[in-house]
């Protein structure tokens, strides 16, 4: 039975992870009048640097960018393991005392707007108790993944094998990989960063992927950002890196976009020197064009380096079924093991799977337009945060976080009780673009059902461009587009 604890909040952030934990910090600086709290499912925070737990978990971006502007990164390495982002976070939570503003192990199940009372009504499940609690404005700062379940397609034959099967999603603790024969299924972040860590202790480790990712050779140390850093001190230093590092990161995008050839050949250069053409032909050149899906890190050439030594392969090909004591493609190749990892992805879901209802109708955000890439059309008092998937998160996190502060203020000073994107007359005429333009990965692919789309004008779109995003957001609050009620 849901029971109603009597407290009413100005804003309830959703997720404890980077970008809850980011926005709780802008929030408090440049809102303060806001009453507010995070909710947070799991018992820790971090999201996913708490949930993945594999050997060798480590970002995939560097920390000068998934870092926050607010925050200078201050450890040695770009590339951070997760035990070390989560130190990160946990020292800005401190170091803001967000603490106390923290419900771990509370859970959104639902969350109903009334207009009459101007008021969401988020239904919360804590330790099995139901209850309700009440806030002007929902920040869904809940990732984009499904935390119960990673995506595993069918394997035929996979009740035969009789070893172990580990998802790297719920990485066992106690799994023993000393010695053994390890396949790792996947050609992502996650299988790219297993297969070195894995291949240090197992007696091989076989990479079995349908089709080659491109992937990039850079340093875990960046030695020039650490000059930097001792010329000017931690905190220009590091504002001047993250600066460097975002241009970098869309100026590489940008490169990969209209030359692609060239773009290919600066990877394979570096790939090609650590394990030759024929490796570099067979297994890493994919067919689809960079950065159609995302291009992983190698820091280091850990991976290559593990493949050049002899102590991890790569097959690529179909999986016709598994066997007994392994695997076997549709080229008739059979490849035996110990342990088979599923690295084979992530399944999105949307804004935490939380049921969302408005005056009494169920939302489907499938059919709603993304209101600069933070919100919906036709739904109050609502944002959320999704990151860029070609530069780090972390740079777009923040920017929605200062857009909902001044939204914030500027409902304050208007005296306004809500806030929603609406379409001007002739928008809804406008061509449905998925929400991620051009982005091909198999997870976003399979993710059309749960996420908003984007129109071909603005506000209506979700730029995947810094300097593109930074103007939409900065822009003035007052647009005609959001109309503001006062009740
Ligand atoms: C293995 C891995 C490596 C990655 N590496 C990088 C990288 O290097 N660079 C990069 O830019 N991006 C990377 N990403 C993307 C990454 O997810 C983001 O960078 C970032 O960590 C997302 O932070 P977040 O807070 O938005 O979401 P999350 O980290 O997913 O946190 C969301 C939080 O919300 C909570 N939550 C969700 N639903 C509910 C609910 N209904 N009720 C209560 N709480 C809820 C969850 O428990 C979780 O704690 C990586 C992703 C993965 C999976």
């Amino acid at each position: 039975m849901t029971k109603s604890r009597s407290e009413h909040l100005d804003v309830l952030i959703v997720g404890a992870g980077l970008s809850g934990i980011g926005a709780a910090v802008h929030l408090k600086k440049e809102s303060p009048n806001q009453k507010l709290a995070i909710i947070e499912g799991r018992d820790n925070l971090g999201g996913t640097w708490d949930l993945f737990r594999y050997p060798g978990i480590r970002s995939d971006s560097d920390m000068y960018t998934l870092g926050y502007g607010f925050k200078p990164w201050t450890k040695e390495r770009a590339i951070a393991n997760g035990e070390s982002i989560l130190d990160y976070l946990w020292e800005t939570v401190s170091e803001n005392e967000l603490k106390q503003h923290i419900r771990f192990g509370h859970h959104v199940r639902r969350a109903e707007w009334s207009s009459e009372a101007q008021v969401w009504t988020v239904t919360v499940v804590h330790l099995g108790e139901t209850f309700d609690i009440t806030c002007k404005f929902l920040f869904m700062c809940s990732g984009y993944y499904n935390y119960r379940r990673g995506f595993t397609p069918e394997f035929p034959g996979r009740e035969r094998f009789t070893g172990t099967v580990v998802h790297p999603q719920f990485w066992p603790e106690d799994l023993e990989y000393a010695g053994k024969k390890i396949i790792v299924i996947g050609s992502g972040a996650t299988a790219i960063t297993l297969i070195p860590n894995l291949a240090t202790k197992a007696e091989k480790v076989t990479m079995v992927q349908r089709s080659p990712s491109y992937l990039a050779i850079d340093q875990a140390i960046d030695q020039r950002a650490l000059r930097i850093r001792r010329l000017f001190g931690d905190r220009i230093g590091y504002a001047l890196i993250r600066f460097r590092n975002t241009k970098r990161q869309q100026r590489t995008y940008e490169f990969a976009q209209s030359r692609p050839d060239q773009f290919k050949e600066t990877l394979f250069k570096d790939i090609r020197e650590l394990v030759g053409q024929d490796y570099l032909d067979k297994h890493f050149t994919p067919t689809y064009q960079p950065w159609d899906q995302r291009v992983c890190l190698i820091p280091d050439g850990d991976f290559f380096q593990a493949i050049k030594f002899g102590r991890a392969d790569v097959e690529t090909g179909k999986i016709r079924t598994f066997t007994e004591s392994g695997i076997e493609l549709e080229s008739g190749e059979r490849i035996d093991a110990d342990i088979i990892v599923t690295a084979t992805g992530l399944e999105l879901v949307s804004l935490g799977e939380v049921d969302f209802v408005v005056d009494g109708e169920l939302i489907d955000f499938s059919k709603r337009w993304t209101y600069k890439g933070l919100a919906f059309s036709g739904i109050p008092n609502l944002a959320f945060t999704f990151g860029y998937v070609n530069t780090s998160w972390t740079v777009r996190a923040e920017l929605v976080a200062k857009f909902v502060s001044r939204l914030l203020n500027h409902m304050d000073k208007a005296g306004a009780s809500s806030v929603t994107p609406t379409l001007r007359p002739g928008d809804s005429f406008m061509p449905r673009e998925s929400f991620v333009e051009g982005f091909t990965s198999g997870y976003f692919q399979r993710a059309n059902g749960v996420l908003p789309r984007q129109g071909n004008r603005a506000p209506w779109i979700n730029p995947q461009n810094h300097a593109a995003t930074k103007k939409l957001l900065t822009a003035r609050i007052d647009d005609g587009v959001l109309k503001f009620a006062h009740c």
